[in-house]
């Protein structure tokens, strides 16, 4: 494999934080107990996983007691969503349209098993539609579901108001915060959602672990069943070196968080005015939403996307068509679609995501040669 040199996929995965590797060292190399055994090597790694959950709660605004560590956001949505289908049989879920798959397909899981589907829709800039919302509530719903911020364009979702509305009607809202956390403030003393997933990797900390919030008396089914572990909604030994890494990744995200996203937000909005300059017909989506500074989701009319995604490469640019998750697919994205962006559009649409690795360089690299891939994979589709 030839060494990528500008990565552009931070949504995709991001790079371990130094912090996070450090505190994750000693439990791989030594510091081996199970958090669950009463010897002193079993209560050295509970300190240290009940140390990680009370740092994460503390980013977040919640208790130590409210975080359930789990295995990747994948499994924190999936607790919130079947969890609450099941805790409720037969009430409908409702999601919205742009939801990432890992919370799509558990809401379909539910539907199989009797939990009838309602799918909230989106603006054209990919902003969930209020009436919507209170549109399903006037329903007795298991669980409402609607993510912080869209992987795929970034698209702020206007959480605040839809938790507040839940609870004013008595329904339980869960959010996916995957893409959120460390880039716009996620505070569950600030904000009325019961349920919140995150994910490490997404924010510099390991792959493979998760959390979901789970406020207070809100109640659940476990997906998994075992020892008990994480009060029996995810049981199963703790990842305490991944919970190290989480909780120091996340308190490193927010300790900079509002310089760097400023300093982010420079460099994607030089990229779009760049992009947009550039290339004809070049079009921003979401681009009418409030945003994550870190994403650019871009379609190139005419461009055969596979071919902009390896030519990107072979100039050691590394980014994704719609969301990571569904490369290899070559349908539009579910999200663009539902945004009722055209086939046309929607289908050649490049995602870049910006990190603190991203420098003025690269994006000076970027708006030199995308405008000629551009052209080269327009010319070749025609
Ligand atoms: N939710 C969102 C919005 C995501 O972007 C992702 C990852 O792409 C996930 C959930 C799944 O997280 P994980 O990769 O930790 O399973």
């Amino acid at each position: 494999m030839t060494e990528t040199a500008i990565y552009l996929d931070y949504a995709a995965s991001a790079p371990l934080r130094p912090e996070a590797r450090e505190a994750m060292l000693s439990f791989l190399d030594g510091r081996w107990g199970n958090p669950s055994s009463i010897h002193r090597f079993g209560r050295e790694a509970r300190a240290a996983l009940e140390d990680a959950r009370a740092r994460l709660a503390r980013v977040i605004g919640a208790s130590p007691a409210e975080i359930v560590f789990t295995r990747a956001g994948t499994e924190a949505d999936d607790l919130a969503i079947l969890g609450r289908a099941r805790m409720v049989p037969g009430a409908p879920v409702a999601v919205s349209a742009i939801e990432h798959k890992a919370v799509l397909a558990s809401a379909h899981a539910a539907e199989a098993e009797g939990a009838p589907l309602v799918l909230l829709p989106v603006d054209g800039d990919g902003v969930v539609r209020m009436d919507a919302v209170d549109a399903a509530l006037e329903r007795k719903l298991a669980v409402v579901s609607v993510m912080w911020a869209n992987n795929e364009t970034g698209a702020l979702q206007p959480v605040a108001e839809i938790a507040a509305r839940c609870r004013a009607a008595g329904a339980v809202f869960h959010s996916d915060a995957v893409q959120a956390l460390g880039k716009v403030p996620v505070r569950v003393d600030e904000v009325p959602a019961d349920l919140v997933a995150f994910s490490a990797h997404k924010l510099g900390g390991p792959k493979g672990i998760g959390a979901l919030f789970v406020r207070r008396g809100t109640q659940l089914r476990p997906l998994l069943f075992g020892g008990g572990q994480e009060r029996g909604l995810r049981p199963g030994t703790e990842d305490v070196a991944g919970a190290a890494g989480f909780a120091a990744a996340a308190e490193a995200a927010e300790a900079v968080r509002e310089a760097e996203m400023a300093r982010i937000a420079a460099l994607r909005d030089r990229l779009e005015e760049g992009l947009r300059a550039r290339v004809p017909g070049l079009a921003v989506n979401a681009a009418g939403a409030p945003r994550l500074p870190t994403v650019s989701n871009v379609s190139v009319p005419g461009a055969d996307p596979e071919a902009l995604l390896v030519s990107l490469d072979l100039q050691g640019i590394a980014v994704s068509s719609g969301s990571a998750c569904a490369s290899g697919a070559v349908e539009p994205s579910h999200v663009l679609t539902a945004m009722e962006i055209p086939a046309a559009l929607a289908g050649p649409s490049v995602r870049f995501s910006l990190g603190w690795g991203t420098t003025d360089a690269e994006i000076d690299r970027v708006l030199d040669v995308f405008p000629a891939i551009a052209e080269r994979v327009r010319s070749t589709n025609g």
